[in-house]
Protein backbone atom coordinates (compact mmCIF):
# COMPACT_ATOMS: atom_id res chain seq x y z
CA UNK A 1 0.00 0.00 0.00
CA UNK A 2 1.68 3.23 -1.21
CA UNK A 3 2.34 6.25 1.29
CA UNK A 4 2.15 9.78 0.42
CA UNK A 5 4.59 12.16 0.30
CA UNK A 6 2.87 15.94 0.76
CA UNK A 7 5.63 18.50 -0.50
CA UNK A 8 5.01 21.88 0.35
CA UNK A 9 8.51 24.47 1.29
CA UNK A 10 10.81 21.24 1.31
CA UNK A 11 11.57 20.60 -2.15
CA UNK A 12 14.71 18.57 -2.06
CA UNK A 13 15.92 15.28 -1.76
CA UNK A 14 18.71 15.85 0.56
CA UNK A 15 18.78 16.26 4.42
CA UNK A 16 15.01 15.49 4.30
CA UNK A 17 13.68 13.67 7.66
CA UNK A 18 10.19 13.80 6.04
CA UNK A 19 10.71 11.49 3.21
CA UNK A 20 13.70 9.68 4.43
CA UNK A 21 11.49 8.04 6.90
CA UNK A 22 9.00 7.62 4.43
CA UNK A 23 11.34 5.73 1.89
CA UNK A 24 12.53 3.84 5.33
CA UNK A 25 9.09 2.41 5.70
CA UNK A 26 9.43 0.33 1.97
CA UNK A 27 6.49 1.69 0.71
CA UNK A 28 5.81 2.71 -2.61
CA UNK A 29 5.80 6.65 -2.62
CA UNK A 30 3.68 9.18 -4.01
CA UNK A 31 4.87 12.69 -4.27
CA UNK A 32 1.86 15.25 -4.06
CA UNK A 33 2.00 18.81 -4.13
CA UNK A 34 -1.57 20.36 -3.83
CA UNK A 35 -2.21 24.52 -4.50
CA UNK A 36 -4.56 24.56 -2.27
CA UNK A 37 -6.39 27.99 -1.06
CA UNK A 38 -3.45 29.13 1.05
CA UNK A 39 -1.31 30.14 -2.55
CA UNK A 40 -4.32 32.43 -3.45
CA UNK A 41 -2.66 35.28 -1.56
CA UNK A 42 0.80 34.73 -2.33
CA UNK A 43 2.43 37.83 -4.09
CA UNK A 44 2.99 37.61 -7.98
CA UNK A 45 7.08 37.09 -7.90
CA UNK A 46 6.73 34.17 -5.23
CA UNK A 47 4.03 32.64 -6.96
CA UNK A 48 6.51 32.67 -9.95
CA UNK A 49 9.35 31.16 -8.11
CA UNK A 50 6.99 28.57 -6.54
CA UNK A 51 6.11 27.77 -10.54
CA UNK A 52 9.78 27.79 -11.35
CA UNK A 53 10.80 25.51 -8.12
CA UNK A 54 7.89 23.11 -8.76
CA UNK A 55 9.05 22.56 -12.38
CA UNK A 56 12.87 21.83 -11.38
CA UNK A 57 11.90 19.59 -8.28
CA UNK A 58 9.33 17.45 -10.64
CA UNK A 59 12.72 16.69 -13.09
CA UNK A 60 14.27 15.83 -9.73
CA UNK A 61 11.86 13.52 -8.74
CA UNK A 62 11.16 11.98 -12.31
CA UNK A 63 15.34 11.23 -12.58
CA UNK A 64 14.47 9.76 -8.91
CA UNK A 65 12.16 7.46 -10.32
CA UNK A 66 8.33 8.85 -8.95
CA UNK A 67 6.85 11.66 -10.73
CA UNK A 68 5.08 14.26 -8.87
CA UNK A 69 1.57 14.57 -8.82
CA UNK A 70 0.06 18.25 -8.94
CA UNK A 71 -3.38 18.45 -7.67
CA UNK A 72 -5.31 21.73 -6.85
CA UNK A 73 -8.61 22.51 -4.30
CA UNK A 74 -8.71 22.46 -0.20
CA UNK A 75 -5.82 19.78 0.97
CA UNK A 76 -7.94 17.87 3.10
CA UNK A 77 -10.33 17.19 0.29
CA UNK A 78 -7.47 16.42 -2.49
CA UNK A 79 -5.69 14.15 0.51
CA UNK A 80 -8.89 11.93 0.95
CA UNK A 81 -9.37 11.88 -2.76
CA UNK A 82 -6.03 10.45 -3.49
CA UNK A 83 -6.49 8.54 -0.54
CA UNK A 84 -9.55 6.67 -2.49
CA UNK A 85 -7.49 6.42 -5.59
CA UNK A 86 -3.99 5.11 -4.39
CA UNK A 87 -5.55 2.59 -1.46
CA UNK A 88 -2.77 4.33 0.97
CA UNK A 89 -2.68 4.04 3.87
CA UNK A 90 -0.12 6.96 5.26
CA UNK A 91 0.38 10.52 4.29
CA UNK A 92 3.67 11.84 5.62
CA UNK A 93 4.55 15.78 5.59
CA UNK A 94 7.35 18.39 6.62
CA UNK A 95 5.91 20.56 9.62
CA UNK A 96 5.51 24.50 8.66
CA UNK A 97 4.79 26.99 11.26
CA UNK A 98 2.64 29.85 10.30
CA UNK A 99 -0.76 29.85 12.01
CA UNK A 100 -2.91 29.29 9.14
CA UNK A 101 -0.93 25.94 8.04
CA UNK A 102 -0.33 24.89 11.27
CA UNK A 103 -4.36 24.80 11.80
CA UNK A 104 -5.19 23.45 8.44
CA UNK A 105 -2.61 20.65 9.57
CA UNK A 106 -3.48 19.90 12.63
CA UNK A 107 -7.67 19.17 11.19
CA UNK A 108 -5.57 17.22 8.39
CA UNK A 109 -4.05 15.22 10.86
CA UNK A 110 -6.92 14.29 13.12
CA UNK A 111 -9.16 13.69 10.44
CA UNK A 112 -6.83 11.19 8.60
CA UNK A 113 -5.95 9.36 11.85
CA UNK A 114 -9.61 9.33 12.67
CA UNK A 115 -9.84 7.82 8.92
CA UNK A 116 -7.51 4.74 10.18
CA UNK A 117 -4.31 6.69 7.94
CA UNK A 118 -1.05 6.93 9.23
CA UNK A 119 -0.29 10.89 9.09
CA UNK A 120 3.15 12.16 10.61
CA UNK A 121 4.30 14.76 9.99
CA UNK A 122 8.45 15.45 10.44
CA UNK A 123 10.89 18.60 11.43
CA UNK A 124 13.22 19.92 8.15
CA UNK A 125 12.44 23.60 7.37
CA UNK A 126 14.17 25.08 10.36
CA UNK A 127 17.45 24.29 12.55
CA UNK A 128 15.33 24.04 15.68
CA UNK A 129 11.50 24.36 15.92
CA UNK A 130 10.22 26.92 17.83
CA UNK A 131 9.45 25.65 20.75
CA UNK A 132 12.05 23.73 21.33
CA UNK A 133 13.87 26.78 22.26
CA UNK A 134 12.68 28.63 25.47
CA UNK A 135 14.85 31.00 28.30
CA UNK A 136 15.49 29.94 31.25
CA UNK A 137 11.88 30.82 32.65
CA UNK A 138 10.38 29.17 29.85
CA UNK A 139 8.96 31.60 27.47
CA UNK A 140 10.05 32.25 23.85
CA UNK A 141 12.97 34.90 23.30
CA UNK A 142 12.27 38.56 22.03
CA UNK A 143 16.38 39.73 21.75
CA UNK A 144 18.30 37.89 19.51
CA UNK A 145 21.53 37.91 21.28
CA UNK A 146 20.29 35.57 24.08
CA UNK A 147 18.68 34.18 21.32
CA UNK A 148 21.65 33.39 19.56
CA UNK A 149 23.28 31.94 22.68
CA UNK A 150 21.02 29.52 22.81
CA UNK A 151 21.35 28.10 19.52
CA UNK A 152 25.25 28.73 18.41
CA UNK A 153 26.46 25.42 20.40
CA UNK A 154 23.19 23.74 19.75
CA UNK A 155 23.61 20.66 17.51
CA UNK A 156 20.72 20.12 14.84
CA UNK A 157 21.39 16.32 14.76
CA UNK A 158 22.90 14.66 12.01
CA UNK A 159 21.80 14.81 8.53
CA UNK A 160 18.82 12.23 6.66
CA UNK A 161 20.06 9.98 4.65
CA UNK A 162 20.18 11.80 0.65
CA UNK A 163 17.49 9.74 -1.43
CA UNK A 164 18.78 9.17 -4.81
CA UNK A 165 15.86 7.05 -5.76
CA UNK A 166 11.79 6.96 -5.01
CA UNK A 167 9.75 3.28 -5.54
CA UNK A 168 7.20 4.27 -7.08
CA UNK A 169 3.74 3.10 -6.83
CA UNK A 170 2.81 1.08 -10.01
CA UNK A 171 -0.56 3.10 -10.41
CA UNK A 172 -1.59 5.36 -13.18
CA UNK A 173 -2.27 8.67 -10.99
CA UNK A 174 -3.76 11.57 -12.23
CA UNK A 175 -2.04 14.71 -12.33
CA UNK A 176 -2.42 18.42 -13.31
CA UNK A 177 -0.45 20.29 -15.54
CA UNK A 178 1.86 23.41 -13.78
CA UNK A 179 1.94 25.46 -17.06
CA UNK A 180 -2.25 24.85 -16.51
CA UNK A 181 -2.39 26.59 -12.75
CA UNK A 182 -0.44 29.46 -14.36
CA UNK A 183 1.99 30.50 -11.59
CA UNK A 184 3.62 33.00 -13.66
CA UNK A 185 0.19 34.88 -15.07
CA UNK A 186 0.48 37.78 -12.28
CA UNK A 187 3.69 38.82 -13.06
CA UNK A 188 2.91 40.09 -16.58
CA UNK A 189 5.80 41.40 -18.44
CA UNK A 190 8.45 40.48 -15.42
CA UNK A 191 8.38 36.64 -15.73
CA UNK A 192 11.20 36.91 -18.46
CA UNK A 193 13.13 39.17 -16.63
CA UNK A 194 12.82 37.07 -13.16
CA UNK A 195 13.72 34.15 -15.42
CA UNK A 196 17.00 35.65 -15.89
CA UNK A 197 17.95 36.10 -12.17
CA UNK A 198 16.50 33.21 -10.27
CA UNK A 199 18.11 30.15 -10.26
CA UNK A 200 15.67 27.44 -9.24
CA UNK A 201 16.29 24.49 -7.80
CA UNK A 202 18.00 21.67 -5.10
CA UNK A 203 21.13 21.71 -7.62
CA UNK A 204 21.42 25.28 -8.28
CA UNK A 205 20.92 25.72 -4.37
CA UNK A 206 24.07 23.09 -3.61
CA UNK A 207 26.13 25.16 -6.43
CA UNK A 208 25.52 28.15 -4.43
CA UNK A 209 26.31 27.21 -1.25
CA UNK A 210 29.48 25.04 -2.42
CA UNK A 211 30.57 28.41 -3.90
CA UNK A 212 29.73 30.50 -1.11
CA UNK A 213 32.11 27.92 1.05
CA UNK A 214 35.34 28.17 -0.85
CA UNK A 215 35.00 32.27 -1.18
CA UNK A 216 32.69 35.01 -0.53
CA UNK A 217 32.36 33.24 3.10
CA UNK A 218 36.21 34.42 3.73
CA UNK A 219 35.34 38.63 3.65
CA UNK A 220 31.74 37.79 4.33
CA UNK A 221 31.96 39.72 7.60
CA UNK A 222 34.06 42.39 5.84
CA UNK A 223 32.03 42.87 2.67
CA UNK A 224 28.41 41.33 3.52
CA UNK A 225 27.31 45.10 3.48
CA UNK A 226 27.74 46.31 -0.13
CA UNK A 227 25.38 45.57 -2.14
CA UNK A 228 27.73 46.15 -5.53
CA UNK A 229 29.45 42.70 -4.18
CA UNK A 230 28.48 39.49 -5.01
CA UNK A 231 29.94 38.33 -1.42
CA UNK A 232 26.50 37.01 0.35
CA UNK A 233 25.28 33.48 -0.12
CA UNK A 234 22.45 34.25 -2.41
CA UNK A 235 20.33 31.20 -0.48
CA UNK A 236 17.03 32.95 0.84
CA UNK A 237 15.52 32.27 -2.63
CA UNK A 238 16.02 28.65 -1.40
CA UNK A 239 15.53 28.71 1.76
CA UNK A 240 11.59 29.65 1.30
CA UNK A 241 10.88 26.67 -0.82
CA UNK A 242 13.07 24.07 1.24
CA UNK A 243 15.42 23.75 -1.32
CA UNK A 244 18.45 23.74 0.75
CA UNK A 245 18.45 22.28 4.19
CA UNK A 246 19.31 25.16 6.94
CA UNK A 247 20.84 22.29 8.47
CA UNK A 248 22.97 21.35 5.66
CA UNK A 249 23.77 24.77 5.78
CA UNK A 250 24.78 24.84 9.22
CA UNK A 251 26.88 21.74 9.76
CA UNK A 252 29.39 23.07 6.41
CA UNK A 253 29.60 26.70 7.48
CA UNK A 254 30.53 25.16 10.77
CA UNK A 255 33.07 23.29 9.24
CA UNK A 256 34.23 25.96 7.67
CA UNK A 257 34.68 27.97 10.97
CA UNK A 258 36.30 25.47 12.70
CA UNK A 259 38.96 25.34 9.55
CA UNK A 260 39.12 28.98 10.23
CA UNK A 261 37.40 30.83 7.59
CA UNK A 262 37.08 34.18 9.34
CA UNK A 263 33.68 35.45 8.38
CA UNK A 264 31.48 31.44 8.65
CA UNK A 265 30.35 32.58 12.39
CA UNK A 266 29.07 35.96 11.40
CA UNK A 267 27.11 33.90 8.44
CA UNK A 268 25.65 31.43 10.77
CA UNK A 269 24.45 34.64 12.49
CA UNK A 270 22.92 35.69 9.81
CA UNK A 271 20.94 32.07 9.51
CA UNK A 272 20.34 32.19 12.76
CA UNK A 273 18.02 35.61 12.22
CA UNK A 274 15.93 33.83 9.96
CA UNK A 275 15.29 30.90 12.82
CA UNK A 276 14.90 33.93 15.13
CA UNK A 277 12.20 35.74 12.96
CA UNK A 278 10.15 32.15 13.25
CA UNK A 279 10.34 31.92 16.41
CA UNK A 280 9.41 34.99 16.73
CA UNK A 281 6.27 34.40 14.55
CA UNK A 282 5.66 31.37 16.24
CA UNK A 283 4.73 32.71 19.34
CA UNK A 284 3.15 35.92 17.97
CA UNK A 285 1.54 34.69 14.31
CA UNK A 286 0.38 38.49 14.00
CA UNK A 287 3.31 39.92 13.12
CA UNK A 288 3.07 40.47 9.20
CA UNK A 289 0.00 42.51 10.46
CA UNK A 290 0.40 44.41 13.73
CA UNK A 291 2.89 45.83 16.18
CA UNK A 292 4.74 43.59 18.24
CA UNK A 293 5.38 46.39 20.62
CA UNK A 294 1.21 47.26 21.22
CA UNK A 295 1.97 51.09 21.81
CA UNK A 296 2.73 51.43 18.05
CA UNK A 297 -1.11 51.07 17.60
CA UNK A 298 -1.76 54.59 17.91
CA UNK A 299 1.01 55.78 16.09
CA UNK A 300 -0.71 57.83 13.44
CA UNK A 301 1.20 56.01 10.21
CA UNK A 302 0.34 57.69 6.47
CA UNK A 303 -1.37 55.44 4.49
CA UNK A 304 -1.59 54.92 0.44
CA UNK A 305 -1.00 58.02 -0.85
CA UNK A 306 1.46 59.04 -4.56
CA UNK A 307 4.34 59.22 -2.55
CA UNK A 308 3.82 55.80 -1.42
CA UNK A 309 3.36 54.59 -4.94
CA UNK A 310 6.77 56.53 -5.89
CA UNK A 311 8.59 54.43 -3.89
CA UNK A 312 7.55 51.34 -5.07
CA UNK A 313 8.54 52.46 -8.73
CA UNK A 314 11.41 53.32 -7.47
CA UNK A 315 10.74 57.09 -8.24
CA UNK A 316 12.03 58.44 -5.03
CA UNK A 317 14.76 60.78 -6.62
CA UNK A 318 16.70 58.89 -3.67
CA UNK A 319 19.74 56.93 -5.88
CA UNK A 320 20.05 54.39 -3.33
CA UNK A 321 16.15 53.97 -2.36
CA UNK A 322 15.37 53.94 -6.28
CA UNK A 323 18.15 51.46 -7.11
CA UNK A 324 16.62 48.65 -4.32
CA UNK A 325 13.39 48.87 -5.35
CA UNK A 326 14.18 48.93 -8.72
CA UNK A 327 16.33 45.95 -8.09
CA UNK A 328 13.61 44.43 -6.36
CA UNK A 329 10.63 44.96 -9.30
CA UNK A 330 13.57 43.47 -11.82
CA UNK A 331 15.02 41.10 -10.09
CA UNK A 332 13.00 39.73 -7.14
CA UNK A 333 15.97 39.99 -4.48
CA UNK A 334 17.54 42.90 -2.88
CA UNK A 335 20.67 43.28 -0.94
CA UNK A 336 19.87 43.13 2.82
CA UNK A 337 21.49 46.70 3.05
CA UNK A 338 19.47 48.21 0.68
CA UNK A 339 16.42 46.53 1.98
CA UNK A 340 17.16 48.20 5.13
CA UNK A 341 17.45 51.26 3.51
CA UNK A 342 14.47 51.55 1.59
CA UNK A 343 12.32 50.41 4.09
CA UNK A 344 13.81 53.18 6.37
CA UNK A 345 13.34 55.42 3.92
CA UNK A 346 9.58 54.61 3.54
CA UNK A 347 8.85 54.50 7.18
CA UNK A 348 10.73 57.54 8.18
CA UNK A 349 10.90 60.06 5.52
CA UNK A 350 7.72 59.22 4.01
CA UNK A 351 6.59 58.10 7.41
CA UNK A 352 4.68 55.27 5.49
CA UNK A 353 3.22 52.25 7.14
CA UNK A 354 5.76 49.57 7.12
CA UNK A 355 2.62 46.77 6.53
CA UNK A 356 2.04 49.30 2.71
CA UNK A 357 6.01 48.22 2.48
CA UNK A 358 5.69 44.52 3.40
CA UNK A 359 3.13 44.00 1.07
CA UNK A 360 5.26 45.22 -1.74
CA UNK A 361 7.94 43.26 -0.65
CA UNK A 362 5.51 40.12 -0.15
CA UNK A 363 4.42 40.47 -4.20
CA UNK A 364 8.21 41.11 -5.29
CA UNK A 365 10.78 39.05 -3.85
CA UNK A 366 11.34 35.41 -5.49
CA UNK A 367 12.50 35.10 -1.53
CA UNK A 368 9.42 36.03 0.34
CA UNK A 369 9.32 34.28 3.64
CA UNK A 370 6.45 35.75 5.49
CA UNK A 371 8.45 35.59 9.17
CA UNK A 372 11.67 37.34 7.93
CA UNK A 373 10.10 40.13 5.62
CA UNK A 374 7.67 41.13 8.95
CA UNK A 375 10.66 40.59 11.51
CA UNK A 376 12.33 43.11 8.82
CA UNK A 377 10.12 45.84 8.54
CA UNK A 378 9.07 45.78 11.95
CA UNK A 379 13.00 45.83 12.89
CA UNK A 380 13.34 49.26 10.61
CA UNK A 381 10.03 50.74 11.63
CA UNK A 382 10.95 50.47 15.65
CA UNK A 383 7.76 48.08 16.12
CA UNK A 384 9.70 45.35 16.66
CA UNK A 385 11.07 42.96 19.35
CA UNK A 386 15.03 44.18 19.50
CA UNK A 387 14.15 46.93 16.94
CA UNK A 388 16.12 49.78 15.90
CA UNK A 389 14.43 52.29 17.79
CA UNK A 390 12.40 54.97 15.38
CA UNK A 391 14.73 58.00 15.71
CA UNK A 392 18.00 56.08 14.42
CA UNK A 393 17.08 57.39 10.43
CA UNK A 394 19.38 55.75 8.13
CA UNK A 395 20.37 58.57 5.86
CA UNK A 396 20.22 57.11 2.46
CA UNK A 397 23.15 59.37 1.15
CA UNK A 398 25.37 58.38 4.13
CA UNK A 399 24.89 54.79 3.66
CA UNK A 400 25.06 55.01 -0.21
CA UNK A 401 28.80 56.98 0.72
CA UNK A 402 29.47 54.32 3.47
CA UNK A 403 28.27 51.35 1.26
CA UNK A 404 28.48 52.06 -2.22
CA UNK A 405 31.17 54.02 -2.29
CA UNK A 406 31.88 54.66 -6.08
CA UNK A 407 28.54 54.24 -6.83
CA UNK A 408 28.29 51.24 -8.77
CA UNK A 409 25.45 49.60 -7.09
CA UNK A 410 23.31 52.89 -7.64
CA UNK A 411 24.31 52.92 -11.33
CA UNK A 412 23.60 49.14 -12.12
CA UNK A 413 19.53 50.43 -11.85
CA UNK A 414 20.13 53.98 -13.21
CA UNK A 415 18.05 53.68 -16.73
CA UNK A 416 18.34 57.17 -16.90
CA UNK A 417 22.13 56.86 -17.62
CA UNK A 418 23.55 56.44 -21.96
CA UNK A 419 23.70 53.85 -22.46
CA UNK A 420 21.39 52.01 -20.18
CA UNK A 421 22.99 49.63 -18.20
CA UNK A 422 21.18 45.73 -17.73
CA UNK A 423 20.07 45.68 -14.65
CA UNK A 424 18.54 49.18 -15.37
CA UNK A 425 17.60 47.90 -19.03
CA UNK A 426 15.40 44.80 -17.11
CA UNK A 427 13.80 46.90 -15.12
CA UNK A 428 12.34 49.18 -17.55
CA UNK A 429 11.35 45.72 -19.31
CA UNK A 430 9.70 44.35 -16.60
CA UNK A 431 7.82 47.66 -15.16
CA UNK A 432 4.14 47.66 -16.29
CA UNK A 433 3.72 50.23 -18.80
CA UNK A 434 1.53 52.41 -17.48
CA UNK A 435 3.93 53.55 -15.34
CA UNK A 436 5.38 55.61 -18.20
CA UNK A 437 8.99 54.79 -17.63
CA UNK A 438 11.93 55.68 -21.15
CA UNK A 439 15.87 54.90 -21.15
CA UNK A 440 17.24 57.96 -20.44
CA UNK A 441 15.78 61.27 -19.18
CA UNK A 442 16.03 63.28 -16.42
CA UNK A 443 16.45 61.41 -12.78
CA UNK A 444 13.13 62.18 -10.64
CA UNK A 445 13.19 64.74 -8.41
CA UNK A 446 13.53 63.78 -4.40
CA UNK A 447 10.04 63.96 -3.50
CA UNK A 448 10.98 64.88 0.71
CA UNK A 449 14.30 66.59 1.22
CA UNK A 450 16.20 64.57 3.27
CA UNK A 451 16.72 67.12 6.84
CA UNK A 452 13.23 68.03 6.01
CA UNK A 453 12.15 64.53 6.15
CA UNK A 454 14.31 63.76 9.09
CA UNK A 455 13.18 66.60 10.93
CA UNK A 456 9.14 65.37 10.21
CA UNK A 457 9.70 62.09 11.29
CA UNK A 458 11.50 62.54 14.64
CA UNK A 459 8.70 65.34 15.08
CA UNK A 460 5.86 63.22 14.17
CA UNK A 461 7.84 60.40 16.76
CA UNK A 462 7.96 63.41 19.70
CA UNK A 463 4.24 64.15 19.27
CA UNK A 464 3.20 60.43 19.16
CA UNK A 465 5.52 59.97 22.56
CA UNK A 466 4.11 63.20 24.47
CA UNK A 467 0.66 61.96 23.51
CA UNK A 468 1.06 58.11 24.69
P1 LIG B 1 23.18 35.92 3.37
O1 LIG B 1 23.79 37.17 3.87
O2 LIG B 1 24.02 35.02 2.58
O3 LIG B 1 22.59 35.16 4.64
C1 LIG B 1 22.34 33.75 4.66
C2 LIG B 1 20.91 33.46 5.05
O4 LIG B 1 20.65 33.95 6.37
C3 LIG B 1 19.87 34.14 4.17
O5 LIG B 1 19.64 33.42 2.99
C4 LIG B 1 18.67 34.21 5.09
O6 LIG B 1 17.98 32.98 5.11
C5 LIG B 1 19.31 34.43 6.45
N1 LIG B 1 19.31 35.85 6.76
C6 LIG B 1 20.29 36.76 6.50
N2 LIG B 1 19.95 37.97 6.97
C7 LIG B 1 18.72 37.84 7.54
C8 LIG B 1 17.85 38.74 8.20
N3 LIG B 1 18.15 40.02 8.39
N4 LIG B 1 16.66 38.26 8.62
C9 LIG B 1 16.33 36.95 8.46
N5 LIG B 1 17.13 36.06 7.84
C10 LIG B 1 18.31 36.49 7.40
N6 LIG B 1 14.76 37.54 3.99
C11 LIG B 1 14.05 36.57 3.37
O7 LIG B 1 14.54 35.46 3.19
N7 LIG B 1 12.76 36.82 2.94
C12 LIG B 1 12.16 38.04 3.11
O8 LIG B 1 11.01 38.21 2.72
C13 LIG B 1 12.92 39.07 3.72
N8 LIG B 1 12.39 40.33 3.88
C14 LIG B 1 13.14 41.31 4.46
C15 LIG B 1 12.57 42.59 4.63
C16 LIG B 1 13.31 43.62 5.22
C17 LIG B 1 12.69 44.98 5.38
C18 LIG B 1 14.63 43.36 5.66
C19 LIG B 1 15.44 44.46 6.29
C20 LIG B 1 15.18 42.10 5.52
C21 LIG B 1 14.46 41.06 4.93
N9 LIG B 1 15.01 39.76 4.76
C22 LIG B 1 14.26 38.78 4.16
C23 LIG B 1 16.33 39.41 5.33
C24 LIG B 1 17.55 39.55 4.40
O9 LIG B 1 17.53 40.79 3.75
C25 LIG B 1 17.67 38.41 3.37
O10 LIG B 1 17.51 37.16 4.01
C26 LIG B 1 19.03 38.41 2.69
O11 LIG B 1 19.26 39.66 2.07
C27 LIG B 1 19.11 37.28 1.69
O12 LIG B 1 20.30 37.32 0.97
P2 LIG B 1 21.37 36.15 1.08
O13 LIG B 1 20.69 34.83 0.97
O14 LIG B 1 22.46 36.45 0.13
O15 LIG B 1 21.84 36.34 2.58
Amino acid sequence: KPLIFWFRRDLRLHDHPGLAAAVATGRPIVPLFILDESFETLGAAPKWRLGAGLAAFAARLARAGAPLILRRGPARAVLEALIAETGAEAVFWSRLYDAPARARDTEIKSALKSAGIAAQSFPGFLLHEPLVIETKTGGPYKVYTPYWRAVRDRDPGAEAPEIHELRPASLDIQSDNLEDWRLGAAMNRGAAVLAKHARPGEAAALDRLAAFLVGPVEAYAERRDFPAEPATSRLSEHLTLGEISPRRIWHAGRARMIAGAPGAETFLKELVWREFAWHLFFHFPAMDRESWRPEWASFEWQGESPVAEAWRRGQTGEPFVDAALRELFATGFIHNRARMVAASYLTKHLRTDWRIGLAWFAECLIDWDPASNAMGWQWVAGSGPDAAPYFRIFNPDGQAEKFDPKGTYRRKFMYEATPVPSLAQDFLDAAPRAWGLAPGGARPRPLVGLAAGREAALAAYQAWRAGS
